[in-house]
């Protein structure tokens, strides 16, 4: 038996994920010195207590099954966002959805739509089914370029991203943007509005979620567990959108997508407000500080999540220099070889991480 024929080609030309560093590597590297952990974007808050407790009184249960319909979490979700439950898909983690995504809409031959640069996992799924990606890229600015989006769309196009604060740049799509993109989208593309990191944005331009755009029958919006809520361990995502779409989408999920733990975890944290709250304000007051670095003359995307963009000079010679000081951040992202990106930490993290750069930059 030779895997190197029977696998489909197609699995052979996917690069693996690389999620970093292993554990085990990095504890022979560092030894006992603490890492300070900046290149998931996660909540270095950590977990929301409540959604501790409540997953902690679930455990005697863990020799059952979990509800296969997530119908509890979904009504959780439901009145959070105030639609209809039917208008919830929940998925372990938002990647669990990207890839449902994929394999309900993408034939061999079809094609996806993202910006550029994005979140990896849309072009990840899109590869999986053979289909075709069509990058569009943002202006030089990092902002979001319609007419790139729109000449990017061809009569095979099936999905459409966006992603708003974008991953890795920070930056949002408008309001006036979305409504613009949406009047001139042929009406056979699926948009997947990917809001991973909203409830960091401030800015008031930026498109939020309201009830107009929840009508159009081609748009869903994706929220996640892992961030905000410090929960990324957990694996909770959600898409709120069309119900008929969503019809389609359970025939190809697991029966069992999301865990018991996780469906008790992301109902608790849902109401957890003092976590919310804390977790905003710490990514508001770190956004100030990485100001220090606009100070030195470097260029900072203005974000509106929880990671800033920087240029640097030679991106992977810095994270190299930072490693060796045991702060980790990512680098070498595709097309923005001279920036890393940097999750905010604590105060005191993100203060070692920027005394660090003022001497390797
Ligand atoms: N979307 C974006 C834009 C992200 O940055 C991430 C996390 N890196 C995800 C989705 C995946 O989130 P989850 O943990 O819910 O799979």
């Amino acid at each position: 038996f030779n895997p190197n024929v029977q696998v489909r080609p197609n699995v052979k030309d996917i690069e693996p994920y690389k999620p970093g560093l292993s554990n085990e590597q990095l504890r022979k590297e560092l030894g006992d010195r603490p890492l300070v952990k900046l290149n998931s974007n996660e909540n270095t808050l950590g977990p929301s207590p409540m959604a501790l407790r409540a997953m902690e009184h679930e455990l005697p249960k863990l020799h059952l099954y979990p509800d296969g319909g997530s119908d509890l979490v979904k009504a959780a979700i439901a009145e959070h966002h105030d639609v209809q439950p039917d208008q919830v898909f929940v998925g372990n983690g938002s990647d669990d959805i990207i890839k449902l995504l994929s394999e309900t809409f993408l034939d061999a031959g079809d094609e996806i739509v993202t910006p550029f640069p994005t979140f990896s996992q849309y072009t990840f799924g899109a590869q999986v089914m053979k289909a075709k990606v069509n990058l569009a890229p943002l202006r030089a600015d990092f902002t979001y370029d319609i007419e790139a989006l729109l000449a990017a769309v061809t009569e095979r196009t099936k999905l459409l991203y966006l992603c708003t604060p974008n991953n890795p740049t920070g930056t949002v799509l408008k309001q006036v943007e979305f409504d613009e993109l949406m009047e001139r989208l042929p009406e056979h593309v699926f948009v997947i509005v990917d809001m991973a990191y909203d409830n960091y944005a401030t800015d008031p331009e930026r498109f939020q979620f309201n009830a107009q755009a929840l009508k159009r029958p081609n748009v869903c919006f994706l929220h996640t567990f892992s961030k905000l809520y410090g929960l990324a361990g957990l694996r909770v995502g959600y898409a709120i959108g069309n119900p008929e779409v969503f019809a389609y989408v359970h025939r190809v999920r697991e029966p069992f997508n999301v865990n018991r733990i996780a469906q008790v975890g992301a109902i608790a944290a849902l109401s957890d407000f003092e976590h919310v709250k804390r977790s905003q304000a710490l990514a508001l007051a770190s956004r100030r500080q990485y100001q220090a670095l606009r100070e030195m003359g470097m260029y900072v995307v203005p974000s509106e999540a929880n990671f800033v963009l920087v240029q640097v000079g030679d991106g992977m010679r810095v994270f190299e220099a930072l490693r060796k000081q045991a702060i980790l951040v990512r680098a070498g992202f595709a097309g923005l070889e001279s920036y890393v990106r940097i999750s905010f930490g604590t105060e005191s993290e993100n203060e070692v991480c920027i005394a660090a750069l003022r001497k390797v930059v």
